[in-house]
């Protein structure tokens, strides 16, 4: 039973209340449940926040370059 709203399972609002998993995030590895924002991006699923704090990296990852201009 679910300490915070003593209901199994938890009612809705209560802060444990996580819906069904949907997608897995690519970064974590945790599940993305329904009413969470993701993002897809390259046939993989991001969490929100993971996707923006690693979105340099995902795209470097996927083909983006970095240089430095004139440096040939
Ligand atoms: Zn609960
Ligand atoms: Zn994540």
């Amino acid at each position: 039973m679910c300490s915070v709203c003593m209901h199994s399972p938890c009612l809705v609002g209560c802060p444990n209340d996580v819906g069904d998993p949907v997608y897995e995030c690519e970064l974590c590895g945790d599940d993305i449940v329904e009413g969470d924002e993701y993002y897809e991006f390259d046939g993989c699923y991001y969490h929100e926040d993971c996707f923006k704090d690693n979105a340099f990296d995902i795209l470097l990852d996927s083909g983006a370059e970095k240089g430095t201009a004139g440096d040939y």
